[in-house]
């Protein structure tokens, strides 16, 4: 049955996350964002709270918590600093390969190691010279005994710096493209493993990304997550999953900036006034809380249909590009009705921009799930209305009228070009509308 209550254990969650997110990151967020720093101690303090790693299964030792779960936890830390929030829930991230694999010894031997101690795992597809387009790694797998060795560099790789684990996507051919990526479960300490420095980026700065090279990185069997030709699909599925918890990252940003505007909106006089009296002003924040509203139903969806075994592909894409874009949208509004302040370092808007901006880039940009949609929509969406040419769009006739035609003899014809219809025993050599030859009228 079709639910938007959550169970008090839902409800007891959100609140811990809620109150780790006012107590524990937003005290920090501002002051590493400063610093272009990760607070390590915090995503110690989440381990710690057990918040982080809620979906590895009870089977591996974990809490075996649904992605609704995680949209929720999400939500909250999110809205105290997005950029944090990444880094805390990237373990999810590098561990849905693991989790998804086919090969059960990661599995056995990472997750209980996970659960029971401060481990990260990041995960890592995009490279130099790729990103949207994951069949065009480069970073090269080569068979070795019954294992494999890795050559290349990963960049973009969220926590890539301290993760104590990777999974890695590479490829044993990049001319077979889709046909060559294969995955691995690579670890830090493993010889020939190197992370670069940091990358400076213009928000998020409270999250570590860089970076990494692989030197004749030696990987044994049992640490194989895809073989070739399934590390693409996998790397998809992941993502299919994943995706909907970018939209839990922009709900608790626009969250946080609507509520931010609110306060402000009740303080701040102009006019002689409060601004929150003014019309233009009512009418942000109505439509800052309906993209909120909206965006988190939109979460929450997607997150179910993963939860309920169905495949959340579409509805994590359509989830993720538009709760992101709609995250912006309520940010820009927020810093619009803080006016000037808006746009200082010393209220919170403009991180707020800054960081939710990547919203529309990582885990597959706003155009790239607008192709996953699309192509979705074109190729296997089943349509309920009749084709177009089988409308039956008669405005000049009732029921009883077209059936006494018909016993006459006479036919309904329609031309499939112009939409006029003719009442004949045969259509008309041409459309006295479009001109069409008869062979563009069909019968109704
Ligand atoms: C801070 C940060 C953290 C990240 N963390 C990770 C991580 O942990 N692991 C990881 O693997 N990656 C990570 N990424 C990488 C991220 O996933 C990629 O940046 C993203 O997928 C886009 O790839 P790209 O940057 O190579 O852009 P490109 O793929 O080069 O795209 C450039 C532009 O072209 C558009 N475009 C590309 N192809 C098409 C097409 N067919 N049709 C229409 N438009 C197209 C894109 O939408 C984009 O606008 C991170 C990135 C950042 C910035």
């Amino acid at each position: 049955m079709l639910s938007f209550n959550l169970t008090a254990e839902q409800e007891a969650l959100r609140q811990k996350a809620r109150e780790f997110a006012l107590n524990e990151v937003l005290p920090a967020a501002w002051r590493f964002d400063e610093k272009d720093e990760l607070p390590l101690f915090v995503l110690r303090k989440a381990f710690d709270a057990g918040l982080m790693n809620t979906d590895i299964p009870k089977a591996y030792g974990g809490k075996g918590l649904g992605m609704l779960e995680s949209a929720l936890l999400t939500e909250e830390i999110a809205a105290a600093c997005p950029g944090l929030a990444t880094s805390i829930f990237d373990n999810s991230l590098g561990m849905e390969p693991i989790i998804l694999s086919k090969n059960d010894a990661p599995k056995k031997k990472y997750l209980p190691e996970i659960v029971g101690s401060f481990k990260l795992i990041c995960f890592a597809t995009s490279e130099p010279t790729m990103g949207s387009d994951v069949s065009g790694i480069r970073c090269r797998a080569e068979k070795d005994g019954t294992g494999y060795r890795l050559n290349g560099t990963k960049y973009w790789i969220t926590n890539g710096g301290i993760a104590d684990y990777m999974t890695v996507f590479a490829t044993v051919d990049p001319a077979s493209k889709h046909a060559g990526i294969c995955a691995f479960l690579v670890e830090k300490g493993w010889e020939g493993v190197s992370a670069g420095r940091p990358i400076p980026k213009m928000g998020q700065r409270c999250s570590n990304t860089v970076g990494l090279n692989f030197k004749d990185v030696r990987v044994p069997s049992e640490n194989i997550l895809a073989h070739p030709g399934e590390g693409f699909a996998l790397a998809m599925k992941t993502f299919g999953r994943t995706r909907s918890i970018i939209g839990a990252f922009a709900v608790g940003a626009a969250r946080s900036a609507m509520e931010y505007a609110l306060d402000y909106a009740k303080k701040r006089r102009a006019f002689g006034m409060e601004i929150s009296n003014f019309q233009a002003i009512q009418f942000k924040l109505a439509e800052m809380y309906q993209k909120v509203e909206t965006a988190r139903l939109l979460t929450w969806k997607a997150a179910l249909e993963a939860d309920g075994g169905q495949d959340p592909t579409i509805s994590a894409s359509i989830a993720k590009f538009y709760a992101s874009e709609a995250a912006m949208e309520v940010v820009e509004e927020a810093l619009q009705v803080f006016g000037g302040y808006g746009y200082t370092r010393f209220f919170p808007i403009e991180k707020l921009l800054r960081d939710i901006r990547l919203l529309k880039i990582y885990e597959g940009t706003s155009e790239v799930q607008r192709i996953i949609v699309s192509g979705f929509v074109l190729n296997h969406y089943r349509s309920v209305m009749p084709p177009l040419e089988d409308l039956p769009i008669i405005r000049d006739k009732d029921p009883e009228e077209l059936a006494a035609l018909k016993q006459s003899g006479q036919k309904v014809w329609r031309c499939q070009i112009c939409g006029h219809v003719h009442y004949a025993a045969e259509p008309p050599e041409a459309c006295p509308y479009c001109f069409f030859p008869g062979k563009a009228f069909k019968e109704m």
